[in-house]
Formats: C-alpha cells, sequence, structure tokens
C-alpha cells in the first residue's frame, strides 16, 4: 500500500466527480480547507482491516452491523455544504466509523456526534483517541431528536436517511446555520438536501443530488428500533 499515491488518487477522483457533477451540485470545486482535510485524516484507520487495500476507492465499504462509511465524494460535498468555519460548533448523526466526524473536526470547533450502536461509538471514540481529535464529544443514544444540551449548532450533518426532516434539527439550528441530511425511502430513492436558517429564522430548502444511506434508524415506524441499539434491521 503506497499511502501517499492512494490518498492523491483519492483526491483525483473527488475532483472528478465533483466536475462530473457540478450542474446538479452548483458548484465546479470544493473549498480547499475540504479538501486539505480529506487529504490529512487517515481514512485507512476508519476501514476494518480487511478492506483496508479498499480504504481509498471512490466508494462505500461495509464498517459491520450492516453500517457503511460513505464514500469520500459524498463526504466531502456533505462537509463542503455545511460552509464551516473556524469557530464553528457541529452536530453529526451517525457517527458510523467516525471518518466524516474526523474531517469536521478539522474545519470547526467542536463536534458533537451521535451513534445508536453502542460498539460502532466505541470504536470511533478509540480511533479519535489514538489520532488526538480533542475536539471531538461522542454519545451512544438514538439521534432522531438531536441533542439539545449543545444547542443550537452552526451545522448539523445527518448521515443516514429518514423520510422526513426531523423537527428537532431544524429548532437545534442557529439563524444562519445550516442542516445537510439525506431524505427519502430506506435503500431506495433519497435526495440529499441542504437547508438553511435565515437571520430571521425562516427556513430555505435546496435538492442537491439523489444519494443512498442507510436508513436512520427510529424516524420511521418500520424502522423504529431505536429502544435495541444493536437491532439495526
Ligand atoms: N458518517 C459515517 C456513516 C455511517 S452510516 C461514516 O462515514 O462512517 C450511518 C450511521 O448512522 C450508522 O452507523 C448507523 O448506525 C447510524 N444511525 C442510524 N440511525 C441512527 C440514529 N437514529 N441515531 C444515531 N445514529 C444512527
Amino acid at each position: 500500500m503506497n499511502l501517499r499515491r492512494d490518498r492523491q488518487k483519492m483526491l483525483n477522483d473527488i475532483k472528478n466527480e465533483v466536475a462530473y457533477t457540478r450542474r446538479m451540485i452548483g458548484r465546479d470545486r470544493l473549498d480547499s480547507r475540504v479538501m486539505d482535510a480529506m487529504r490529512k485524516v487517515p481514512r485507512e484507520q476508519f476501514v476494518p482491516p480487511e478492506f483496508r487495500y479498499a480504504a481509498f476507492d471512490n466508494g462505500p465499504l461495509p464498517i459491520g452491523f450492516e453500517q457503511t462509511i460513505s464514500q469520500p465524494y459524498i463526504v466531502a460535498l456533505m462537509t463542503d455544504l455545511l460552509a464551516l468555519e473556524e469557530d464553528h460548533v457541529v452536530l453529526e448523526i451517525g457517527t458510523g466509523s467516525g471518518y466524516q466526524t474526523a474531517i469536521l473536526s478539522q474545519l470547526c470547533q467542536q463536534v458533537y456526534t451521535i451513534e445508536v450502536i453502542s460498539a460502532l461509538s466505541a470504536e470511533a471514540q478509540r480511533r479519535f483517541d489514538k489520532l488526538g481529535y480533542d475536539n471531538i464529544e461522542a454519545k451512544t443514544d438514538n439521534g432522531y431528536h438531536g441533542w439539545p444540551e449543545h444547542a443550537p449548532y452552526d451545522g448539523i450533518i445527518v448521515t443516514a436517511a429518514a423520510d422526513h426532516v426531523p423537527q428537532a434539527f431544524i429548532e437545534q439550528l442557529k439563524p444562519g446555520g445550516r442542516l445537510v441530511i439525506p431524505v427519502g425511502s430506506p435503500y431506495r430513492y433519497q435526495e440529499l438536501i441542504l437547508i438553511e436558517k435565515d437571520e430571521k429564522g425562516k427556513i430555505h430548502e435546496s435538492n442537491i443530488l439523489g444519494v443512498a444511506f442507510v436508513p436512520l434508524i427510529g424516524s420511521t415506524a418500520n424502522t423504529d428500533s431505536a429502544s435495541k441499539p444493536e437491532n439495526t434491521q
């Protein structure tokens, strides 16, 4: 494994896919700070050892418990859509491997992240400790209701799909804040949505791109297993 070469290939793949989708996503390139974070965070440490050879491929990979680490292009795009600044406080729902969390932690002051599967949460925490990412607070919980104690947030990012935008996320957004969330049917068609709350508290919604995420557990009747966190259905 040649880390330098593989990382560069990942960055090139992201650039190419951004160019390919530029009409949909409304931008020709992503913020250079986002690309720097993608270069810096060691993605190979966030995938299971048996998939390390594919860590820099531009696709999702299994992380156990029927969950996935998201594709690099999607991680970069969602991060870019948040338009983060150094003093921002961000909430993430769906820690998973912790990779997206680590990218966020490079670009803002503090990240709060929630994961419903305790084993994934614990593993992500071990990675944050090992890599010295000390501006991340992680907890195991159902994130459907957000994390009111630390609200309001400059940015909220949801990495699992619901069939609607949970009201708690809108409420916990600061005026001027941004929410990025995939919305649609579990495992079927979903749209990545950007919600902006303006300074007067008015909500503006834009559809960005068709995506495929695992379901947000506990957000619909048929995926309501939040009381049994290990059961992801
Ligand atoms: N950003 C992660 C994506 C992981 S997949 C990464 O790149 O590794 C989405 C994650 O959301 C899964 O780990 C899943 O367990 C978690 N999840 C699903 N429903 C949730 C809920 N209601 N609250 C918190 N986490 C949830």
